[in-house]
């Protein structure tokens, strides 16, 4: 998930680790780290925080050499302190990886090494890879084979680059799922998680594949496959301006977030979906798992965004587990002596894991005796700590003020502990494997939807001097009106309001003019023919209609003025594919109004205070 650079060659390494790392920073990290291999063997230095913390061992003289690696972390297992950051070693202390990406099996692989007597020293997934590929090296391997042969027994995904003292002239990279681009330099070659840290270095990359093994010495790179046959790549040209790829080449974070969905949403959900049994497993809340199946009652508290996946989670609680749920703004939560007890489960969610008024909500609900569980996105964070159980997003760090990503993997991961907890109580088998089917094919959904863009570009230059808007939808649609609404007031600044479609007779309805655009959330579900005519009420009063519709639907067309077709899905995952147009929608009508999109006036990313 975040940042890797390694360097081989004749220059000092570490200046160039550590401009590679600052290259990289725009993805977000907790800790950096680098190693470095010279004459007295292996140096590693890490540390939490950002990476001008390391600045002084630019000076270091002990950090001499022309081969090393670097990596900034973004804690997916184990919180961010110093002994979690990479690089990781083995036993010996001799070897030195760096990883981006989530072993899945390391549970049961480090099990199975500390039997072997391996001391484990971090509580991190990576640590495993190292210990593992100790293993082999006992046997004889080199570096290389150790790699390829310790993979073969790796679930999950990395991109990983590795060095020894015992082979110090070659670094020995590896990917599968996590990216990484070799960069080729004259009698040097750099590697990395992209190529923005190439860049100052050379324009000449070779992308490798899933599956494929680099060595890199100094003054060849040979491809293989893990199963030990040579790969023949090619050399590309990147013609990448320095000043690109900051945000990865995308003009503002946000968008860059927005785009990073489909890969999101797969991370979320990777190693969590049980095909078989049509059911999921979520390791965080499995100890758990009978307090929310015997509640009586859970409480879903956030603030914001959150708020609103866990509005969405009320209706599939509601519809597929059959427990009654209330979603509770936490800040009103910690004041109002809410009635809990030790059968009422409290569920908290929160991105960035510090929201205060969450915080207290969550202090509030144990001084009350409730059970607590976290949604949260950043590992280690104090509702990570603070809750008795939980499930991460794995969505990667979100930079953007305007939450995009974290929503979807919020309303994913809500309705992956729906099918759990509905497999046990009332769903079958057979629809337990449709939903879990369904959920497999929302990225690829999510992807049409962002590939149609420029309609949305278009239609948000069409509405851009807009002073009001009113969004409006039914069902689990309802909350993506709310957070479609929220989008837009953030990043322009324009008015906007969401409302239940029925709602709005009971008062909106007296603003619909022509100056008044309504985004109507029309999906064809049980709510569809009900919508229509709401629909047809706002025509009926000169109201412009933006739709978001269901694919093939040409009824609607007759209705709206604008209308941006989504792939249909199962109703309660419609919202993962409505709301992304809502988010681009926002995301033009701000950039059309010269808006500063990722430091919207008065917001802060992770609101920690009351
Ligand atoms: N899963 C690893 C960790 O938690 C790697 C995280 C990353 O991609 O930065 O250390």
């Amino acid at each position: 998930m975040c940042g890797i650079v390694g360097y081989i060659g004749y220059q000092a390494a570490v200046p160039i680790l550590f401009n590679g790392l600052r290259r990289l920073e725009y993805r977000g990290y907790d800790s950096a780290g680098f190693a470095v291999l010279n004459s007295h063997g292996l140096k590693i230095r890490k540390r939490p925080g950002k990476i001008s913390q390391l600045k002084d061992l630019l000076n270091d003289t002990a950090l001499t050499g022309t081969i090393g690696i670097g990596h900034t972390r973004w804690a997916t297992h184990g919180e961010p302190n110093q002994v979690n950051a990479h690089p990781h070693t083995d036993c010996s202390g001799r070897l030195a990886l760096v990883h981006n990406g989530i072993i899945e099996n390391y549970s049961a692989l480090r099990k199975d090494l500390i039997a072997k007597g391996h001391v484990f020293k971090s509580e991190t997934d990576t640590e495993t890879l190292c210990h593992l590929f100790e293993e082999y090296i006992k046997t004889g391997c080199s570096l290389e084979a150790a790699v390829r042969k310790g993979l073969g027994q790796v679930v999950g995904t990395y991109g990983l680059v590795v060095i020894s003292a015992d082979e110090p002239d070659c670094i020995i990279a590896a990917r599968k799922g996590s990216p990484l681009v070799i960069g080729h330099g004259k009698n040097e070659y750099l590697i990395a998680s992209d190529t923005a840290p190439l860049i100052a270095h050379t324009s000449d990359v070779t992308f490798l594949d899933d599956g494929e093994v680099a060595i890199l010495h100094n003054g060849s790179v040979v491809v293989k496959s893990i199963d030990d046959r040579i790969v023949e790549k090619c050399v590309e040209v990147v013609d990448t301006d320095i000043s690109q790829i900051e945000k990865g080449g995308y003009a503002h974070f946000m968008l860059k977030e927005i785009m990073e969905q489909p890969q999101t949403l797969m991370d979320t959900m990777r190693g969590r979906l049980l095909m078989e049994e049509g059911t999921a497993r979520l390791g965080g809340i499995q100890k758990d798992i009978d307090s929310l199946l015997f509640a009586r009652r859970l409480v879903l508290t956030a603030c914001g965004t959150s708020w609103h996946a866990g509005l969405i989670g009320e209706y599939m609680f509601e519809e597929l587990v059959g427990i009654p749920v209330e979603v509770e703004y936490a800040s009103e939560f910690r004041y109002r002596d809410p009635i809990l007890g030790s059968d009422s489960v409290v569920i908290a969610i929160s991105q960035s894991g510090e929201t205060a008024d969450t915080l207290a909500a969550i202090r509030e609900a144990k001084r009350k005796r409730s059970k607590v569980f976290g949604i949260c996105n950043v590992v280690g964070s104090s509702i990570a700590r603070e809750t008795d159980a939980g499930v991460y997003l794995h969505a990667g760090p979100e930079i953007g003020v305007a939450s995009t990503k974290a929503f979807t993997s919020q309303v994913l991961v809500l309705s992956i502990m729906t099918l759990l907890l509905g497999r046990v109580r009332t769903l079958s088998s057979i629809r337990g494997r449709e939903i879990v089917q369904e959920i497999k094919r929302i990225p690829e959904k999510v992807s049409q939807v962002l590939e149609n863009r420029e309609q949305v570009k278009a239609i948000a230059e069409e509405y851009k001097d807009m002073r009001n808007f009113l969004y409006l939808g039914r069902g689990y649609n309802f909350p993506v009106a709310l957070e479609g609404a929220l989008k837009l007031k953030e990043i322009s600044y324009i008015h906007a309001e969401g409302y239940p479609a029925a709602e709005m007779k009971h008062g909106p309805i007296a603003l619909i003019d022509k100056a008044m655009p309504v985004v109507f959330i029309a999906t064809q579900d049980s709510v569809y023919d009900k919508i229509l005519s709401n629909i047809e009420e706002v025509k009926a009063r000169q109201g412009r209609v933006i739709a978001i519709a269901t694919e093939g639907d040409a009824e609607i067309q007759k209705l709206a003025d604008n209308v941006i077709y989504v792939p249909k899905t199962i109703e309660m995952l419609n919202p993962l594919v409505t709301i992304i147009p809502l988010q681009l929608l926002a995301y033009y009508i701000a950039v059309f109004r010269k808006c500063d999109i990722d430091q919207p006036r008065n917001l802060a990313k992770s609101v920690t205070v009351e």
